[in-house]
C-alpha cells in the first residue's frame, strides 16, 4: 500500500514537470515514505532522515519532505520537530494529494509546510500514477482497517474503513489495460469488507463481486488481491476462484499465531480449527491453489506450546512460503500494555526454528515443480545478470530463465529445470 502511494507521489510529481533522478546527492526534493508497523522501520527513519541533514547543509534549497504512516502519530511528529527542525514538509496517509500544493508552498516562500489529518475524507480519485512495472498494476479497492489486532498500528495510521466505488475501481482497470497492464493487485488492509456503492443507490457491492466484474474486463489476463482476512473469507470469494478464470490460483492468508489462545489475544477472531478449515476447502474448491502467510513470533505471552501449535499448523498447511516477524511493541496498541512480554533471546531462537521449517517446506515444494511447464509473467532482466529474466507464475512462484528484452510484459512458457528455496529456474518454450 504504501508502494502504491509512492507511485502516486511520484506521478502526481511528474505531472508537475519534475523528474526522478536515480541518486540522492542528484535531487533537489527527498520524500521519506515511512511505514510504521514494527520498529526497525521508525528507525530506519530516522537513521536516513540523519544522513540528509548534511545535504540540507550543504544545499539549503533541498526540500525534505516526510510523509506515510508514521506521521499520523503525534509523537513522531513532535519528535521531527524537536530533533530534526530543518524538515520541510509533513504530511500523512490521508492527504497524499495534496503534495503538489505543499511544495508550491515552499517554493513561494510560505515556510514549514505541516498538514496531517487526523481522518480520511472524500476519496480522492483520478490521481496520476508512476507504475513501478509496466505490466503489472496495484488498485486500490478500499482504505483503512476496522479490526483492530491487538499488535497492530494500521487501524490507528490508516483510519477506518472506506472502499471505492465499484464503476471507479472498474474504469480505473479499463485504462490500466489501455495502458498496457496485464496483472492487477488488488490492494487493501482486508479486502474480504469491501463493501462498494455507487452514489444515490442502496446496492452493496461485496468483494467476490467485484472480482466477477473485473474478471469480464477484456485485456486483463489475471488478478490477484491482498490481503484477505481469515474471519471473513466467504464462500462466494472461494467459488470465484472456480469461476473467474483471471482470478490467480494463489492466496495470501495471513494466520499470525496457530494457537487458539494467542489468536483470540491478538484479536484475531478465528482459532486454529476454523483456520485450518478454510485452507482444507480452498485446497478442495481449488485444486492446485499455491499459499503463503504472515507469522508472528513472541506475541506477549506465547508459551513453547502455543508456539509448537504454530510449527504444527505450518506442517499441516504446507505454505508455499510466508513472511515472518519477530513480536514488535507498537505504541498506543493494546498489547503494549501486554505484561508478559517475551524476552528477545527467546523470541530469536523461536523465529530461526520457524524459519528452518518453512524453508524446508517452500524447496519441498518447488522442487515438484520440475518439468512444469508454467505461464510466466516476464517482469525484466535480473538486477545481477543482464540475460536472466525474472517473472511470476500464477501461482505467485518466481521464475528466473534466459529471456530477451521483447519479453517483458509478455506471457511466455517457461519449462521449470530447478526448484531452489525461493525461487525456480527454467527455460523458455
Ligand atoms: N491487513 C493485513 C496485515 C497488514 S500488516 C492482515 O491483517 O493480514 C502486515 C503484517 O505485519 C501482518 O500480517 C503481521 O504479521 C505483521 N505485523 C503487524 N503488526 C506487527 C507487530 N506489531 N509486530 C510484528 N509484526 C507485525
Ligand atoms: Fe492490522 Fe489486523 Fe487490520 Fe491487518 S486486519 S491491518 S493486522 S489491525
Amino acid at each position: 500500500m504504501n508502494e502504491h502511494d509512492s507511485e502516486i507521489m511520484a506521478g502526481m510529481l511528474t505531472d508537475e514537470g519534475f523528474i526522478q533522478v536515480d541518486s540522492r546527492k542528484d535531487a533537489d526534493i527527498a520524500i521519506i515514505n515511512t511505514c510504521s508497523i514494527r520498529d526497525n522501520a521508525d528507525k530506519r527513519f530516522f537513521g536516513t532522515l540523519g544522513q540528509l541533514k548534511r545535504r540540507k547543509k550543504e544545499n539549503p534549497e533541498f526540500t525534505v519532505c516526510v510523509c506515510g504512516c508514521m506521521m499520523q502519530q503525534q509523537h513522531v511528529i513532535d519528535t521531527i520537530k524537536a530533533k530534526y527542525p530543518w524538515v520541510d514538509i509533513i504530511f500523512g496517509t490521508h492527504n497524499i494529494h495534496k503534495l503538489p500544493e505543499l511544495l508550491a508552498n515552499i517554493v513561494a516562500e510560505k515556510g514549514k509546510q505541516i498538514d496531517v489529518w487526523p481522518e480520511g475524507g472524500e476519496i480522492v480519485e483520478g490521481l496520476p500514477c508512476k507504475r513501478l512495472f509496466e505490466s503489472k498494476a496495484l488498485v486500490n479497492i478500499m482504505f483503512g482497517c476496522n479490526n483492530f489486532c491487538t499488535y497492530c498500528i494500521v487501524p490507528y495510521t490508516r483510519g477506518r474503513e472506506r472502499s471505492r466505488k465499484p464503476s471507479d475501481i472498474v474504469n480505473e482497470v479499463r485504462n490500466l489495460v489501455a495502458d498496457g497492464v496485464k496483472e492487477i493487485m488488488l490492494l487493501g488492509q482486508n479486502v474480504n469488507s469491501y463493501k462498494g456503492m455507487e452514489a444515490g443507490s442502496e446496492e452493496v457491492i461485496d468483494f467476490a463481486e467485484l472480482i466477477y466484474m473485473l474478471n469480464e474486463i477484456d485485456g486483463l489476463e489475471r488478478i490477484r488481491f491482498m490481503t484477505s482476512h481469515p474471519k471473513d473469507l466467504s464462500d462466494r470469494l472461494i467459488q470465484a476462484f472456480v469461476d473467474c478464470d483471471k482470478l490467480c490460483k494463489n492466496v495470501h492468508l495471513p494466520v499470525q499465531s496457530g494457537s487458539s489462545r494467542v489468536l483470540k489475544a491478538m484479536n484475531r477472531r478465528y482459532d486454529k480449527e476454523k483456520y485450518l478449515d478454510l485452507v482444507g476447502k480452498l485446497k478442495a474448491v481449488v485444486p492446485g491453489i499455491t499459499m503463503s502467510t504472515d507469522i508472528i513470533v513472541g506475541f506477549p505471552g506465547e508459551t513453547e506450546e502455543d508456539f509448537e501449535e504454530t510449527l504444527d499448523l505450518v506442517r499441516q498447511v504446507e505454505y508455499d512460503s510466508a513472511f515472518t516477524f519477530l513480536y514488535s511493541i507498537r505504541k498506543g496498541t493494546p498489547a503494549e500494555k501486554y505484561e508478559d512480554q517475551i524476552p528477545e533471546d527467546v523470541k530469536h531462537e523461536r523465529f530461526n526454528r520457524l524459519v528452518d521449517l518453512i524453508n524446508s517446506i517452500s524447496a519441498e515444494k518447488n522442487a515438484a515443480y520440475v518439468g512444469r511447464v508454467e505461464k510466466v509473467l516476464v517482469e525484466g532482466p535480473s538486477k545481477t545478470n543482464s540475460k536472466t529474466y525474472t517473472g511470476r507464475t500464477d501461482g505467485f512462484k518466481l521464475v528466473n530463465f534466459q529471456g530477451t528484452p521483447e519479453m517483458v510484459g509478455q506471457i511466455v512458457d517457461v519449462k521449470i529445470t530447478e526448484g531452489k528455496t525461493f525461487s525456480l529456474e527454467g527455460q523458455v518454450i
